[in-house]
């Protein structure tokens, strides 16, 4: 029987580990659950679409992407807003409408690991840069890959993952005027940031070329109900649409997430107790004699380790999972609960 395609040939499928150990800070998940009242709303609203699952679910997802826009502001509305399984799924649409063969993707290294992943997958050509010392993206060493590749797709992650660090507007905006490409900043993380209202939402009326990819996996405690989105202008989103399987996003997708919609508030209200659990890592570790990155997001890394993946074994050992990602030398951590914290501390302590 025929191989598969000589590029996935030696590939493995992407995997953070999931084991079921007792703290699982792998993920950068929002440690809580909803609750009992939003749960039994989903459950109705789940029960209301059974209704009707003889029949497609609305293609466009249009009640969910006006919701969508309403949670965003900055005067988006539905037609500017799209939604997928994951922003996962939202980055793979726009790399299948806007890169592709012969077209290059740039993103700034280290970062996130599934970027060359959707690069792969359509079959587009994957570049890195290094960031600057403090993990920023290095914009000259940008302005110059722009000017000397032509991408097609450029992709930044503010605040990043796995470094936590934010890339200021400014550079943002000195990217998005010095091309002509797709420039996605990608917030999965962004609700956690200490100056949230720091968004590249902002670039959107001035570059039409911008786009703001957002998550609810991550500070919206939704990861399980797989529901990405980015805003940009009403073309790009065109594109998407184009792109996309028909009837990519089921009727329960679709029943649930608005459920979390309206109750965005309660949904989102531990954030604040999840950034203070972050920081306090940035006093902790040390203590620990270990080293840590600043970070806007909603977990940290820490490090140096000679061994890394000896200390993830010996953590894992007690019952605590953390993620071996990033910069030689380092591991990550999300912000969980108080419990889940001290029995990390403890862990690490005793690694
Ligand atoms: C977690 C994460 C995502 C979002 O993943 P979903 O598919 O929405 O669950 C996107 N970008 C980055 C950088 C992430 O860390």
């Amino acid at each position: 029987m025929i191989g598969v395609r000589p590029e996935l040939a030696d590939e493995q499928p992407y995997g953070a580990p999931q084991l079921d150990v007792p703290v699982r800070l792998n993920v950068n998940e929002n440690p809580y659950p909803p609750s009992p009242e939003i749960r039994a709303e989903m459950a109705a609203a789940v029960a209301q679409a059974a209704a009707a699952v003889n029949r497609y679910p609305d293609r466009e997802a249009t009640a969910l992407r006006e919701a969508l826009a309403a949670y965003l502001g900055h005067g988006l509305t539905a037609e500017r807003v799209w939604a997928a399984n994951g922003s996962n799924e939202v980055l793979t649409h726009l790399l299948g409408a806007y890169a592709g063969p012969g077209r290059k993707v740039l993103a700034f290294t280290p970062t996130y690991s599934m970027y060359p992943e959707y690069a792969r997958n359509t079959h587009s050509e994957y570049l890195t840069i290094p960031r600057a010392a403090d993990f920023t993206v290095d914009l000259p060493a940008a302005l110059a890959a722009i000017e000397r590749h032509q991408p097609a797709v450029v992709v930044i992650a503010s605040p990043n993952n796995p470094t936590g660090t934010t890339t200021p507007l400014a550079s943002v905006r000195a990217i998005a005027a010095a091309t002509e490409a797709v420039v996605v900043v990608d917030e999965a993380y962004q609700e956690f940031s200490n100056h949230p209202e720091n968004t590249a939402l902002n670039l959107l009326g001035e570059y039409g070329n911008v786009v703001v990819a957002r998550t609810m996996s991550k500070a919206f405690a939704f990861a399980g109900g797989r529901l990405g989105y980015l805003a940009a202008s009403a073309q790009i989103v065109d594109a998407c649409r184009i792109v996309r399987l028909p009837y990519h996003l089921s009727a329960q997708s679709q029943a649930v997430a608005l459920v979390a919609l309206r109750h965005a508030d309660e949904m989102l209200a531990r954030v604040d107790e999840l950034k203070r659990t972050r920081d306090e890592m940035l006093v902790r570790l040390p203590q620990l004699g270990v080293k840590v990155i600043g970070s806007d997001a909603n977990f940290v890394l820490f490090g140096e380790f000679e061994n890394r993946h000896d200390v993830w074994q010996r953590l894992l050992d007690q019952g605590v999972l953390v993620r071996e990602v990033g910069p030689a030398g380092y591991l990550r951590v999300s912000a969980g609960t108080p419990a889940e914290m001290e029995a990390f501390y403890t862990a690490l302590a005793n690694r």
